[in-house]
């Protein structure tokens, strides 16, 4: 029997072996110990951006995010519905807001037209306030998630942003690595030109340290507000005063010194994501309906976390059958996540302009992607996709 391939699992090798046995043979296996520091430094470095805050998730950095942003009853907060439910809970219902949702455009990622038609066709803005005229809530934030690893269209959802006076909240915890390569952003990585950004070290993000998050912001103080709630709002060491209600969402010592070594290793996981994606699209794009689906290589190095076989109307193939006959030779795939507003109890919340989300939904296929895949791995999946 052939070997499984799955979809998208960690890639650790001796380097995180040697880190992570420095800590534990340290002692400092908890959420103390300098790694966190040194791993928050690192990170913020190669982002670009003066301090970063490590957290145990990246849904708790999305909560922290949400929190320092002050969102919370009354407030409601523009969403994608084409992503993980992860996207939504903690900038929503977690801190009593509510999520207003759209659909996407073809970078998969939240569609900047839908967003400016309505807060410029359903909403009214008084003063610095923008309202919603259905609901008469605050729309107070927008939030944009760099969906598989494509960069949203960030100089019109920034511009958008400011013309409404929305708090923009990146979720880049697919997208570490991914930046502007020109125009006016150049220079600039996913999760760093909102107000505040998200990330995560998941397992089968691209760089992973089991499970962890991290949150930078452009407003210093947001930033070491996050810090505070996330190590339970403790303002002084020895008392335990606490000055507000805070959660316990510290990164550990050991998943910070794994951290350290993926992050060594990032540009060339970000290399081999590259040559995969190209194998993938040399053999398949165009070919018999099926489509490899685009990253935007003009503006952007995107990171190519995740890629998308898109079954179009002439391949004659249906997304569910394509998966289980890809299981059935231990080829693991996955569709795209069901949509968000359809889910939980997000029933009664508005949606608009999913037109497309519904059609990527109904036709996506993620193929392997792992950082270890081979080329004879890749080449495997190939083949079994052309067999269908
Ligand atoms: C993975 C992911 C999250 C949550 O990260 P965790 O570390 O698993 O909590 C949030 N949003 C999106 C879009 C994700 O892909």
């Amino acid at each position: 029997m052939a070997d499984f391939i799955p979809l998208s699992v960690p890639n650790f090798g001796p380097r995180e072996a040697e880190l992570a046995l420095e800590a534990i043979t340290s002692g400092w296996v908890s959420t103390s110990g300098a790694k966190v520091t040194e791993f928050e430094q690192a990170f913020a470095s190669y982002v670009g951006m003066p301090r970063a805050v490590a957290a145990n998730s990246g849904s708790s950095a999305l909560h922290l995010a949400a929190m320092a942003a002050g969102l919370g009853p009354g407030m409601e907060v523009l969403v994608p519905t084409l992503t993980f439910i992860a996207a939504v809970n903690p900038l929503t219902r977690y801190v009593g807001a509510e999520p207003v949702f759209f659909g996407c455009d073809d970078s998969l990622c939240i569609d900047p037209d839908a967003v400016e038609d309505f807060c410029a066709n359903r909403c009214t803005l008084r003063g610095d306030r923008l309202y919603n005229n259905k609901t008469g809530a605050h729309v107070a934030a927008l939030a944009v998630v760099h969906v598989f690893g494509a960069m949203a269209d960030m100089p019109r959802l920034l511009d958008i942003a400011r013309r409404y006076h929305l708090t923009l909240i990146e979720d880049a915890t697919e997208a570490l690595g991914t930046r502007y390569t020109a125009g006016p952003l150049a220079g600039r990585h996913a999760g760093t030109m909102g107000d505040i950004g998200c990330f995560s070290f998941n397992g089968n993000k691209i760089v992973t340290t089991g499970a962890g998050g991290m949150l930078v912001s452009n407003h210093a103080p947001w930033a070491e507000h996050a810090k505070h709630l996330s190590t339970q709002a403790k303002a002084d060491e020895l008392q335990f005063l606490h000055d507000e209600v805070g959660y316990n969402y510290r990164m550990t010592n050991v998943q910070a010194c794994l951290g350290l070594a993926q992050l060594e290793r990032l540009e060339a996981f970000v290399a081999v994501k590259a040559a995969r994606y190209e194998q993938y699209r040399a053999a398949l794009d165009g070919v018999r309906g099926l489509r490899i689906l685009p990253f935007d290589c003009t503006v952007t190095r995107p990171n190519r976390w995740f890629f998308s076989l898109y079954l179009g109307p002439e391949s004659g193939l249906e997304r569910d059958a394509v998966i289980a006959a890809l299981q059935a030779q231990h080829i693991q795939t996955r569709p795209v996540w069901a949509l968000v507003h359809e889910q939980a109890d997000y029933g009664g919340n508005e949606a608009y302009a999913l037109a497309r989300a519904e059609d990527y939904r109904a036709h996506i296929v993620n193929l392997p992607c792992s950082t270890g895949l081979t080329a004879a791995d890749c080449d495997r999946v190939i083949e079994a996709i052309l067999a269908l």
